[in-house]
């Protein structure tokens, strides 16, 4: 039997580009360039050794996202996942992290799934809750931050996985089906190469909205969401630095300074 993953891809805003809030608060998804989330190419390279170590696996990519987050789905496709899944609806539209959850459970339960990996988060939300309330929802285990993944056994078998904190590293591990997220330190995802760019064009991508969900417009968008953001202001303009001469005294001002700033 075939071992399926499914990899949770965000596409983001390019955090080198200029970032605003539309009129309702949203971020603007639209006057923006955007890019598969650099954290989720350390999830789909994972799923990638994972797939290389097992007898048989097939790798679904799927994105909750507008029409242009297929461009994520292209990248972590010509990396080598198999097939790609996009959520795509208007009525997404506001989706705070509690739909998304829904959205993608949905997803993934008709997809069909022996194991879920995520990113540590996003790098335009950067929660990093929803492989946690993803788990919940699909009622299985979560196995998360991890900074080292395998599987053993097949799609009956285990997930295994280090997880790295400030004092103590633990060795985790749960029956499949279950969910998991890896860390920045899981190893460096790989450069799609000239080959798995032109075999991208040609792997399948499903799309799907709400309706193919069962979802009702009400349980997602600005309407379902249990988060508001009230208020939001322009980030003030950067003002020029302050120069320390060392004229003696250098080093004590340099401190006087950082202690004023609260660093130290
Ligand atoms: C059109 C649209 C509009 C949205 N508007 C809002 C809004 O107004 N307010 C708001 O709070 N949220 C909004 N969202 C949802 C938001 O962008 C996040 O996806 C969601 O809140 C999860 O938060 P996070 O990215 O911080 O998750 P994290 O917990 O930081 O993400 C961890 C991991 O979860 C996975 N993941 C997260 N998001 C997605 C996704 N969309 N698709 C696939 N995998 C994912 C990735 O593997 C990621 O590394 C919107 C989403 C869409 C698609």
């Amino acid at each position: 039997m075939s071992l399926r993953i499914v990899v949770c891809v965000k596409y983001v805003p390019d955090a080198t580009g200029d970032r605003h809030f539309t009129d309702d608060l949203t971020v603007d998804r639209d006057d923006v360039d955007g890019l598969l989330s650099e954290l989720d190419e350390y999830a789909v390279e994972q799923a990638l050794q994972i797939a290389d170590e097992a007898d048989d696996a097939e790798i679904t990519v799927l994105t909750v996202g507008p029409e242009d987050a297929k461009d994520a789905l292209r990248k972590a496709l010509s990396m080598g996942a198999d097939k790609a899944v996009h959520v795509e609806d208007d009525d997404l539209h506001g989706t705070d992290v509690m739909g998304t959850s829904l959205v993608l459970a949905k997803a993934i339960e008709k997809t069909g799934y022996d194991l879920v990996i995520a990113g540590m988060a996003s790098t335009d939300g950067t929660m990093g809750v929803l492989p946690a309330i993803l788990a919940e929802r699909l009622g299985v285990p979560q196995v998360t931050l991890l900074s080292e993944v395998s599987v053993e056994g097949g799609p009956n078998g285990t997930v295994k996985g280090r997880r790295d904190g400030d004092t103590a590293s633990e060795q985790l591990e749960a029956a499949l089906p279950a969910v998991v997220s890896v860390t920045d330190q899981s190893g460096e995802a790989r450069y799609p190469s000239f080959k798995g760019i032109m075999a991208a064009k040609k792997k399948p991508v499903e799309s799907l909205d709400l309706d193919d969900l069962d979802i009702e417009a009400e349980e997602v968008g600005l309407e379902g969401a249990w988060t508001k953001v009230d208020e939001a202001t322009e980030r003030p303009a950067r003002t020029a630095g302050t120069i320390v001469k060392d004229e003696g005294a250098g080093g004590k001002q340099l401190a006087e300074f950082l202690a004023g700033q609260k660093f130290i």
